[in-house]
C-alpha cells in the first residue's frame, strides 16, 4: 500500500508516484503553452495574465494570490460547447471553483452547472443561473437541500442512495392521502417541517456504480463498487432504484449518470461504463417499456499540469464518447439518449495561475534547494493531499541563471507543506521575487483552508489588460469573527 493516494485522486491509494525529478528544461523563462492560461505571455521577461504584470497584480491584490484569466475559463466553454454539438449538453461542475462571477461566465457562454451541496446551489440561484440549467447532485442531501432544489426547480436532481428517493417522494407525492411517510433518519435541521412541493415533478437521474475507476492513463473496471456514490450496477440496487423512481407520481424518471473518475486521458474506461449502462438502460426497457431520455457520464477530463500531461483534444474526446454511446445503443437496438458531460477541472483548471511571495531560499545540502513562500498547502493542498504535479517559474523577472533543483514548500507547520516536489528554478532566485504556479484553477480555492489560522487568497479576475476582486482576501478578523468562545 503506498503512502500517498493517486495523483488525479483520492482513489487509486496503490499507485506510487515516480520519485526521481525530471531534467532541467532548455529555457526556465519559457511558458509551456499547455499548461499557462491562454492569455498567459512574457513582457519584457514579466509574466502578464491577461494583458496584466504580475507585478502590478502582486501590489495592488497583495500574495497568494489567485489569477484567473477570464477569457480562458471562456474559451474553454465554447470548446466543450462546439465538441459536443447542439444535441449534447455540458454543465461545468461547480465543486471545482465555485464563485457567482465564474458561474456568470459560465452560464452566458450557454453551459449549465451542477451543484453539490446546497452551499453551491445557493451561489448558482444568487448568480442567476437559470434553475432548469442546475443539475442537483450529492451523496448525502438532506430533506432541506432537495426540498430547496424542487421548489427553486431545478432542472435534474441526481439520486445517489434510497434514502433520497425516499425523501423526494415524501415533498413530491401530493397523490396518495397525505402522500408518502417522512422519511426516517435525520432529515435536516426543518425536520418534518421541510415543505413539501407538490406542483413540481422534478427530473430525477439515477446515479450509478459502474464498476469502473478511471484515472489518468489507466482504469480498472472490477472492485470498484466499494465506494460511497450512486446504486450498484453488479449487486441490482440500480435496477431497484430506478423502479423506485418510477413507481413515484410526484417523480419523473430522467436518465442515468455515471461518473467514473478524473483526470482522464483516454476513453477506454467510459467505453467500458458506457456498456454497463446501456445494459441496464435495456433492462429499465424491457422492464418498464421506457427509453432513457439522458445518459449523464460525469467529468474528469484531464488536463495538463506539467509538460510530461498530453491530454486528448476535447473534440477529440466527444467523438470518441459519442461513437461509444452510439455504438452500444445501436447495438442494444436503443435510440440513443441526448447526451450529458460534466467537465470542472477541464473549465477552470488551466485559467488560474497561483502568485507567490518567495521567501526564504536554502540550500539543503547535495540534495535540492527549499524555495519558500507565501502560502501552501492551505491554498493548494492537492499535492499533499494526492500527490498532484505542478510546474513553476520565476514570474516578476526573466532570469539566465542556470536551473538550480528546487522544491516550493509552504509555510504552513507540516513538512508534507509541498506546493510543487520538483522544480527547476534559476539559482539566482531570491526572496521578494514573485513564483507562479499554473493550473491551479479547480480544486485549490475549492478546498483551501485556514490552517495555522492563515486567510484564504483572493482570486483576481484578468482580462484585456485588467484586474478585478471575485473573491475577496480572508482577513484575520474574518476568522477572529468566528471564534465566540
Ligand atoms: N461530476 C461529478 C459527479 C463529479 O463527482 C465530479 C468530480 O468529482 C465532476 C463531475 C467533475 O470532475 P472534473 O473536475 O474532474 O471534470
Amino acid at each position: 500500500m503506498s503512502r500517498v493516494a493517486h495523483p488525479a485522486g483520492p482513489r487509486h491509494g496503490d499507485v506510487l508516484p515516480a520519485d526521481h525529478p525530471p531534467s532541467a528544461p532548455d529555457d526556465l523563462n519559457a511558458l509551456y503553452p499547455g499548461i499557462w492560461p491562454r492569455g498567459a505571455r512574457r513582457s519584457a521577461g514579466v509574466l502578464t495574465l491577461g494583458g496584466v504584470d504580475v507585478r502590478d497584480l502582486a501590489a495592488e491584490f497583495g500574495t497568494p494570490l489567485y489569477v484567473c484569466d477570464e477569457e480562458d475559463v471562456r474559451s474553454r466553454c465554447r470548446d466543450y460547447l462546439e465538441a459536443f454539438g447542439p444535441d449534447g449538453r455540458v454543465f461545468y461542475a461547480a465543486k471545482a471553483f465555485c464563485s457567482r462571477a465564474v458561474l456568470r461566465w459560465v452560464s452566458s457562454e450557454g453551459l449549465g452547472v451542477d451543484v453539490c451541496t446546497g452551499g453551491e446551489l445557493e451561489v448558482a440561484l444568487s448568480a442567476g443561473v437559470p434553475p432548469e440549467q442546475i443539475t442537483m447532485h450529492g451523496n448525502n442531501k438532506t430533506l432541506d437541500e432537495l426540498s430547496r432544489a424542487v421548489s427553486a426547480g431545478v432542472g435534474h436532481i441526481v439520486a445517489d442512495s434510497f434514502e433520497e428517493i425516499a425523501r423526494l417522494a415524501y415533498l413530491t407525492d401530493s397523490a396518495s392521502p397525505g402522500g408518502h411517510s417522512v422519511p426516517r433518519g435525520d432529515p435536516g435541521p426543518q425536520g418534518p417541517g421541510a415543505p413539501r412541493v407538490p406542483t413540481a415533478k422534478p427530473n430525477v437521474l439515477v446515479r450509478v456504480t459502474t464498476g469502473v475507476e478511471a484515472h489518468t492513463h489507466e482504469f480498472m473496471a472490477t472492485a470498484h463498487d466499494d465506494q460511497k456514490f450512486g446504486f450498484s450496477l453488479a449487486s441490482g440496487a440500480a435496477d431497484e432504484a430506478v423502479r423506485r423512481v418510477i413507481a413515484c407520481p410526484g417523480l419523473s424518471f430522467a436518465g442515468l449518470h455515471s461518473h467514473i473518475g478524473s483526470q482522464i486521458f483516454d476513453t477506454a474506461g467510459f467505453e467500458v461504463a458506457a456498456q454497463r449502462v446501456v445494459g441496464l438502460a435495456v433492462r429499465i426497457h424491457d422492464e418498464h417499456g421506457i427509453e432513457i431520455a439522458e445518459l449523464d457520464l460525469g467529468g474528469g477530463f484531464g488536463i495538463a499540469y506539467t509538460e510530461e500531461d498530453d491530454p486528448p483534444e476535447v473534440k477529440d474526446l466527444a467523438q470518441s464518447l459519442r461513437e461509444i454511446v452510439d455504438g452500444q445503443c445501436r447495438a442494444a437496438g436503443l435510440a440513443r439518449p441526448r447526451l450529458t458531460v460534466e467537465p470542472g477541472r477541464g473549465i477552470v483548471g488551466p485559467s488560474t495561475v497561483s502568485l507567490y511571495t518567495v521567501g526564504t531560499v536554502k540550500d539543503v545540502d547535495g540534495l535540492r534547494t527549499y524555495v519558500s513562500v507565501d502560502g501552501g498547502m492551505s491554498d493548494n493542498i492537492r499535492t499533499a493531499l494526492y500527490d498532484a504535479s505542478y510546474a513553476c517559474a520565476l514570474a516578476s523577472r526573466a532570469s539566465a541563471a542556470p536551473a538550480m533543483l528546487s522544491r516550493v514548500v509552504g509555510r504552513h507547520c507540516e513538512s508534507g507543506d509541498i506546493v510543487v516536489r520538483h522544480a527547476y528554478l534559476p539559482s539566482d532566485l531570491a526572496p521578494g521575487d514573485l513564483l507562479a504556479v499554473p493550473a491551479t484553477g479547480a480544486y485549490c480555492r475549492s478546498l483551501a483552508s485556514n490552517y495555522n489560522h492563515v486567510s484564504r487568497p483572493p482570486v483576481v479576475a484578468v482580462g484585456a489588460g485588467a484586474a478585478r476582486t471575485i473573491v475577496r482576501r480572508e482577513t484575520l478578523d474574518d476568522l477572529l469573527g468566528l471564534d465566540v468562545g
